[in-house]
């Protein structure tokens, strides 16, 4: 951050596929050790990760002794405490409230700032996409709600789809069917492929590709998120592997790939004209042969690219989009894709 690196002393990674394993092992000890030495104990102690859902039946004052106590365990486990608001607790995304009867009423919890923004209906996406806003809205009503709660939270799904431009005689709030119960045998494997969503051309090649046997996904396609720029330091492009375009004073280019980075490729292009091996270098064979100069301080980076292969690939693309001096083509691209090849110039999307 800022030129300024910080190293993470306690616990684990955030994000990290170990860290709620982790987590749960240690909070298992530490509640199963900590709960047991108590005074006063709760009647009720339940836990998600590090959320925990706790009945106190010994009155406030006692609660925050426990409280007290709890936080003396272990240096660096801290708890912080939400006491019931007119009878109600949020926990995790179930509001709790607590029925005159004594028995415990649940159903959907919001924080205060939710807006109710969901996709919107004309936003570009795959209906699919859209339907299944509404299944899962409908479907946490169902699950989280209980029959006191579920017709008022239904009405509110209505109601929000409604604002986001759903029509109301499409939105679905019956109850969802249920999952189909996985059976034993082999699992079918069926071709898939993925492609961007493109809007009714990309319904139709589902469909064509449905009667050829091939299952269609779509991925979303660039997003204004992508285009801006994130909070995080850069690395400079040039220090990256990728395919780089060094171009020539007679407007021909030459295309290669480095699995270093460009600085370091460029000095042993340079090199091989100095020594005068030009079979080593296809740019510096053109320049000797036909007396033109190299830009050199116009050679660029195109694509950061990590992994060979990708690299290569990407490397054989743009020499087919590229006029460029005599070199080898590189990779063998079939020649099913050429049609999607511009060769204007234009970059690949
Ligand atoms: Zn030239």
């Amino acid at each position: 951050w800022q030129g300024k690196f910080y190293e993470q002393t306690a616990g684990t990674s955030m994000g990290s596929p170990l860290s709620p394993v982790l987590a749960d092992i240690f909070m298992e000890e530490f509640e199963s050790s900590s709960l047991l030495t108590a005074d006063l104990r709760p009647s009720l102690w339940l836990r998600y990760v590090d959320d925990t859902f706790v009945v106190w039946p010994h009155g406030p004052d006692t609660l925050q002794d426990f409280l007290q106590y709890l936080n003396k365990q272990h240096t660096s486990i801290s708890f912080t405490m939400e006491q019931e608001q007119h009878g109600t607790i949020p926990f995790l995304d179930v509001k709790i409230s607590r029925n005159p009867d004594g028995t415990l009423g649940h159903s959907v919890y919001r924080k205060p700032t939710h807006t109710d923004r969901y996709l919107h209906q004309r936003s570009f996406h795959h209906p699919s996409i859209k339907s299944s806003v509404n299944r899962t809205l409908v479907q946490r009503a169902f699950e989280v709600c209980d029959q006191d709660n579920l017709k008022r939270e239904l009405q509110h799904i209505q109601t929000s789809l409604q604002r986001n431009g759903y029509k109301p005689n499409r939105i679905k709030i019956s109850k969802p069917d249920q999952r189909v119960p996985y059976t034993q045998g082999p699992p079918t494997v069926s071709p898939s492929v993925t492609l961007p969503y493109i809007g009714p051309a990309s319904h139709h090649l589902q469909r064509i590709l449905r009667q050829a046997g091939v299952k269609v996904y779509h991925s979303s396609g660039n997003k204004l998120q992508g285009s801006l720029h994130t909070h995080k330091d850069k690395q400079d492009s040039s220090s990256k592997p990728g395919v780089y375009r060094i171009p020539c004073e007679c407007g021909k280019v030459y295309i290669g790939e480095t699995g270093r980075n460009l600085p370091t490729r460029l000095k042993e292009h340079r090199a091989h004209g100095r020594r005068g091996d030009f079979d080593k270098s296809a740019i510096v064979k053109h320049s000797h042969i036909n007396d033109h100069k190299v830009d050199w301080d116009a050679a660029e980076l195109i694509a950061p690219i990590q992994f060979w292969h990708p690299r290569r690939i990407r490397e054989a693309i743009e020499i087919r989009k590229h006029n460029t001096v005599p070199q080898d083509i590189g990779f063998h691209l079939n020649d099913i894709w050429l049609p999607l090849l511009q060769t204007d110039g234009s970059p690949i999307p």
